[in-house]
């Protein structure tokens, strides 16, 4: 009976929001997690595959204007395709799926080969975009109709679907998708039909992302302002008097660090936190992993003496990610917490004692304010004699000798277990090396001296007057040494500190 039972599989056909990493709805998430495959478009935010399980397909059917690269048709049958195979087959397109997105199509080929699917409807660059731009798509007082259409369509020709003398005459707001190659023709449309020339009209480019542009004019000029900008698609046209709410509410384009291109070099893991910091002030951020942490070589010595930890007086721990390798070695060695004992813990600065928090651990020693080597030596020496005191140093195979000279120095007996090393990235960063290249960038930030070097090494040209971040003295040290100068050095030396310094460098 087996063989009659139907096929298990199933195609999502999601909305994945125009672009902000956060406007992607929670069932559009959980469909990406679940899925085996994931079918995705040219405007659907890259960022949003992440959600996936490891090993899950991807597969990219492009679709920019002119430049399909799987016609409908193809991608139509691939997915039936793959949910027949009894996958489970997300397929993402930007913004909602059946608005202007072929989504009712790829739903109709489902249907007709048999096979389950469900539509995952997403926010809409439509109403989203505008929203961005600080245009609001109805409004008590300007507009309480809205019409949607498509700009795609050719309106000299003959046979248009669409009544542009409708559309001139409708009351309301009219919002327009796919429209900047033709923002002449359609602009020409509305005054032929009687439209007030000083209609406002807002274009609003690659809108919700970090490098949204806005463009503002009225009926009569919006075309020459976009051919004497070059403004190109991705873009939404709204028009209406609602478009003149900006002046007020133009939220997203007014924050801090708008307009910035900002180029973060941290390992993938690990650029999350600043991304997302530098984009909350309105950044545009390139994410450029230059490094990747992989285990150490000597796994083990390595499991050895985390094994042994419990027989120590202190651990200490110098980076996050020193953390992270030692309880995934601990969590395969032991399955009770305490087996750690007694011991004390020392960390360098406050995202690596984070970490140890996170596992319900108190941290009993922090540096002041000196959140590098020298300020937990430093901190040591004010807090206890260490003659034959017995500490387990959790270090990078690459790292500086400061920790154990200067304690060893003190009198104590310094072990050190090489928890993980530093390699360069050479696979993640293709798209974000070619934005770079491109688009150029405002300013690069180093979060240790190892992203300087491994940065150095992709030989890539810093963008002309790029400025540069550092998170600290001994990061600093390494883009002097590298011939660089350094803009912005953290006052505090974390996350935080450097984010701060960056906001308060640019507001000057
Ligand atoms: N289904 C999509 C629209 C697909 S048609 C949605 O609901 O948003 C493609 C057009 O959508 C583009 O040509 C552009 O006009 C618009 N668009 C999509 N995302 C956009 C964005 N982030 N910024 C500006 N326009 C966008």
């Amino acid at each position: 009976m087996a063989s009659s039972s139907p096929t298990p599989g199933v195609c999502y056909l999601v909305g994945a929001g125009p672009g902000d990493p956060g406007l992607l709805t929670l069932k559009g998430k959980e469909c990406i997690e679940v899925a085996d495959v994931l079918v995705y478009d040219y405007l659907c935010n890259p960022e949003h595959l992440r959600y996936a399980k490891p090993g899950t397909e991807r597969i990219y059917v492009g679709k920019k204007a002119g430049d399909h690269t799987l016609p409908q048709d193809q991608i139509n049958a691939l997915i039936v395709k793959l949910t027949k195979e009894g996958k489970t087959v997300t397929r993402l397109k930007g913004g909602d799926p059946v608005l202007f997105g072929r989504g009712a199509e790829e739903a109709a080929e489902l249907h007709e080969a048999g096979v389950r699917f469900e539509i995952v409807p997403g926010i809409t660059s439509a109403i989203a975009g505008p929203a961005y731009a600080g245009i609001p798509v109805t409004h008590r007082s300007h507009a309480s109709m809205l019409t949607i259409f498509t700009g795609h369509e050719d309106p000299t020709k003959p046979d248009t679907s669409l009544d542009y003398a409708k559309l001139a005459q409708a009351d309301g707001t009219k919002v327009f998708l796919m429209g900047v190659e033709r923002i002449e023709e359609i602009t020409q449309q509305f005054l032929k039909h009687g439209a007030k020339p000083e209609t406002p009209v807002a274009l609003v480019r690659w809108a919700t992302h970090g490098c949204q542009q806005t463009l503002i004019g009225t009926l009569a000029d919006i075309a020459a302002k976009v051919k004497a900008a070059g403004f190109k698609a991705p873009a939404v046209a709204v028009i209406g008097d609602v478009v003149t709410e900006r002046e007020q509410l133009n939220w997203f384009e007014s924050r801090p660090l708008f307009g910035k291109k900002i180029v973060v070099t941290r390992t993938r893991q690990q650029a999350g936190v600043l991304s997302r910091q530098l984009a909350q002030l309105g950044a545009d951020v390139i994410e450029l992993p230059t490094i990747r942490t992989v285990p150490a070589t000597d796994q083990i010595a390595f499991g050895q003496l985390v094994q042994d930890c419990h027989t120590y007086d202190w651990i200490i721990f110098t980076s996050p990610n020193g953390v992270d390798a030692f309880f995934t070695m601990f969590d395969k060695l032991y399955n009770d917490a305490r087996c750690i004992g007694g011991v004390r813990i020392a960390c360098v600065g406050p995202g690596t004692a984070e970490k140890v928090k996170a596992r319900h651990l108190a941290v009993d020693l922090l540096p002041d304010k000196e959140f590098v080597a020298e300020g937990l030596v430093k901190a040591f020496k004010d807090h206890q004699n260490m003659e034959h005191v017995r500490v387990l140093w959790v270090r990078a195979e690459e790292t500086r000798e400061i920790v154990a000279n200067g304690l060893t120095g003190m009198g104590a007996i310094v072990d050190e277990a090489v928890a993980y090393r530093t390699i360069p990235e050479t696979e993640d960063n293709l798209e974000a090396l070619a934005r770079l290249k491109n688009e150029g960038a405002d300013m690069i930030t180093f979060t240790s001296a190892s992203t300087v070097e491994h940065f150095l090494n992709l030989k890539v040209a810093l963008p002309e007057g790029c400025k540069v971040a550092s998170i600290g003295p001994v990061t600093s040290a390494a883009i002097k040494a590298n011939g660089l100068k350094v803009d912005v050095e953290a006052k505090t030396n974390n996350i935080p500190g450097l984010v701060t310094a960056v906001s308060k460098f640019w507001k000057k």
